[in-house]
């Protein structure tokens, strides 16, 4: 038994063209927007009639939903459709809209998109934490029309939106390829998704229709101790107003951290990188460190206690304080770079001395030679690790020059063929 919901739901028939499906979503969708039927059940019947036009329009679902019905279409993980095509449609998730009807429960007025702002901030300030202040322009309602954008009774002063036929939603279908359609669903910029337009001589004198006047704003951003790059501090109903009917959308402001010269942040530790000397190295040292709210700590390391180069070592609750638990912190793991000495910096006596007082050395014994009887010395030279892998050009070359002293041979032949 061939599943036929979605077609009757859209009033088509099973082999509806496209267009026929398209046709008949539009007609059913402007008739039962919740914008436009305060009825106490459109807002269910719209959802189904978009649930079964993204079905439906999209040729691969639509496919599925013929063989194996509904079911195929939760079973091949293609769950979710439907709240989709509403967040296209309205840009936040099914909520509601203009709560016009006044009964079904849970329509309230439609929500504004969120408006995000960066803030920039210093290792430091999320140490200790720190008000921001952050300046905006915003779209505030007119005080003139109080946000009506006319103050005409007239009942013709606001007219249906032409472009969108008062849906408030513009519907473009783009080929993608072969049998796919992608469709791109926008507010109608005309009307700005409601709908309507307001008669020219009708239009406020301050906002000129638009409902609204740009207003700087202040909002004092709590920036707690803990805090991460990356958080995001949600100022709800900050945003632009937009009509009477749309609740302003939520200023969201999110951290971004400034890269610190010493320290850098792993969680709620804290990595740093210190330099010591040989000599440090070895017969223990004290260095002093300024935190990041200005103490100054001793960190010491007893003789004895001898760090290789690379040692990392850490320091419990000196690193980040927690989020929301600022007296439980993080370690302070600090990675040691021992800096040797320098070529001629040791004097020959004092080699002599290093040897006798440093452990000795195993003694390297040479191995038999093999039955060619060859040795060969070799040289050492520095290495530079970003080569390693490519061709031993500086290697070679010296070859060549040599090949050509002898031989007079061209470049590039192999040394080996002499
Ligand atoms: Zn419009
Ligand atoms: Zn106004």
């Amino acid at each position: 038994m061939p599943d036929n919901k979605y077609y009757d739901i859209l009033g088509v028939p099973r082999d509806a063209s496209e267009t026929d499906i398209k046709k008949a979503y539009r007609k059913l969708a402007i008739k039962y927007h919740p914008d436009k039927n305060s009825d106490p059940g459109a807002t269910d019947k719209f959802k189904e009639i978009t649930v079964a036009y993204e079905v439906l329009s999209d040729s691969e679902k639509r496919q599925i939903y013929d063989k194996y019905g509904e079911e195929g279409l939760k079973e091949g993980g293609a769950g979710g459709f439907g709240e989709d095509i509403f967040s296209q449609f309205f840009g936040g998730g099914f909520g509601g809209f203009g709560g016009r009807g006044g009964g079904g429960g849970r329509r309230g007025p439609r929500k504004g998109e969120p408006i995000q702002h960066v803030l920039k901030v210093s290792l430091e300030d999320l140490y200790k934490g720190k008000v921001s202040k952050l300046a905006l322009q915003k779209n505030s309602k007119c005080g003139e029309c109080n946000g009506k954008g006319s103050a005409s009774k007239a009942p013709d002063a606001v007219k249906k939106c032409d472009d969108c036929s008062g849906s408030g939603v513009k519907v473009q279908l783009r080929q993608i390829g072969p049998g796919m359609v992608q469709k791109l669903q926008s507010v109608c910029p005309t009307c700005k998704g409601e709908g309507q337009v307001i008669r020219e001589k009708d239009r406020c004198p301050k906002c000129k229709g638009n409902k609204t006047v740009q207003e700087k704003k202040t909002l004092e951003v709590n920036i707690d101790k803990g805090m991460k790059h990356g958080q995001k501090i949600v100022f709800p109903d900050e945003g632009d107003y937009e009509s009477p009917d749309v609740i302003p959308g939520d200023v969201v402001v999110i951290l971004q951290q400034k890269e610190h010269p010493l320290f850098q942040r792993e969680g709620d530790d804290l990595l740093m990188t210190h330099r010591i000397t040989l000599v440090e190295a070895l017969c223990g040292f004290t260095f002093y460190l300024t935190h990041l709210d200005g103490r100054v700590l001793t960190i010491k390391n007893e003789q004895g206690n001898i760090i290789k180069p690379d040692d990392t070592k850490c320091i419990f609750n000196e690193g980040m304080p927690g989020y929301k638990r600022p007296f439980e912190k993080g370690r302070l793991i600090i990675q040691f770079e021992v800096v040797f000495p320098t070529k001629g910096q040791i004097s020959a006596a004092d080699f002599k001395t290093l040897e006798k007082i440093l452990p000795a050395p195993k003694p390297n014994v040479k191995p038999a030679l093999g039955p060619d009887g060859i040795e060969d010395e070799v040289e050492l030279h520095d290495f530079d690790k970003s080569s390693a892998g490519q061709s031993h050009s500086q290697h070679r070359a010296s070859y060549e020059e040599d090949d050509e002293d002898s031989h007079g041979h061209q470049n590039g032949v192999s040394c080996n063929q002499q």
